[in-house]
């Protein structure tokens, strides 16, 4: 699949939690992470519209392991919502973690939205909590914007990237993961469930985006 060869005003391009704590030397690193910032930077030139997202939680955060007793890190649990993975304590608002990777460089992104930020519930999707049910407002800004078509890049493939991929193919968005411009974490085989729940969903997964 050659990805949106051509990229026009109603193609918006969502980079997802490029963060530190994302990155290695992070405190939830994904493995490799950092090679998508350069990688991302380029794809983002070829968009007008970018709009950056950021986990951004409060300290003692649900999704924390060290928020349950006995608990460890990368372990599930089942939350009032389903089931929940346990992390590291990670993107604490306002930490050096939660700021972008210093070589994000994308001046021209409108918007920068910041998700699960209720403390008693995590958000992986950057249109959904993790209820599924609770909205982080993307759905309305885009469509307000009359954006068609979602482009999705960043961290981690696996999770935020999977799951904002999925609202947005929902919500009635034509959706391309740009899989060259993510990294994954690959908890129990998140990666390989990832790209068949993308397949069996109609969701474009392309290597890279066709050359302009
Ligand atoms: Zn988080």
């Amino acid at each position: 699949m050659s990805a949106g060869a051509t990229i026009n005003g109603s193609d918006v391009l969502i980079v997802v939690d490029v963060q530190n704590d994302f990155c290695p030397g992070g405190a939830l690193a994904v493995p490799r992470g950092d090679e998508i910032v350069p990688i991302v930077n380029r794809l983002a030139e070829r968009f007008r519209n970018v709009v950056l997202t950021q986990d951004w939680h409060p300290s003692g955060h649900f999704s924390s392991a060290s928020s349950h007793p006995g608990k460890k890190p990368y372990q599930t649990i089942a939350a009032s919502y389903g089931p929940q993975v346990l992390w590291p304590d990670h993107c604490v608002q306002g930490t050096p973690g939660a700021a972008f990777h210093p070589a994000l460089q994308i001046p021209h992104a409108a918007l920068v939205l910041r998700k699960g930020m209720d403390a008693t519930i995590d958000s992986y999707s950057t249109f959904y909590e993790n209820d599924r049910r609770t909205p982080t407002g993307l759905v309305g800004y885009l469509r307000e914007r009359g954006f068609s078509r979602v482009f999705l890049a960043g961290l981690a493939f696996d999770f935020c990237v999977r799951y904002s991929a999925e609202d947005a193919k929902r919500e009635g968005f034509a959706v391309f993961v740009v899989e060259d411009a993510c990294r994954g974490i690959d908890v129990d085989g998140s990666v390989a469930a990832t790209r068949a729940s993308l397949a069996a969903l109609g969701i474009a997964c392309s290597s890279a985006l066709a050359p302009a």
